[in-house]
């Protein structure tokens, strides 16, 4: 069996977080190096490892990723402000963590293109 990756550790209550919603397809915790000042990070249960891996059997956990961004915007209350959503995939978008996250950065204005 391949080796747990550190957000599976922390779905399995292996390391610690700080979890702010779960349900039984993904959950939502404070990322430990923020880049705002709410920065959330929502990962899937199921380990898919990225974008360019997940299959068509993904799609319903796929689109309720981007529901929870909602659903976690509303529950912060940052949903009328803004907020920004981002998957970092590969070498080259800046991944490092080899299991799917959806980003959520809020609490600032953001500028674009980023870095
Ligand atoms: P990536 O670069 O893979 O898209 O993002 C990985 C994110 O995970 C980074 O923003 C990093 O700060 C965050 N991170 C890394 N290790 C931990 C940890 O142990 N706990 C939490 N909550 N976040 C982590």
């Amino acid at each position: 069996m391949a080796e747990k990756t550190l957000f599976q550790k922390i779905c399995d209550r292996e390391i610690p977080a700080d979890i702010i919603y779960e349900d039984d397809l993904c959950l939502c915790f404070r990322d430990i190096n923020p880049q705002a000042p709410v920065h959330l990070l929502i990962v899937p249960k199921k380990a898919i490892v990225r974008i360019a891996r997940a299959e068509a059997e993904d799609q319903a956990t796929l689109g309720h990723l981007l529901l929870t961004a909602r659903k976690v915007a509303e529950q912060e209350g940052f949903a009328e402000a803004g907020f920004r959503t981002v998957i970092n995939n590969g070498p080259h978008g800046g991944e490092e963590v080899p299991h799917l996250h959806l980003h959520i950065l809020a609490g600032r204005p953001m500028t674009w293109p980023p870095g």
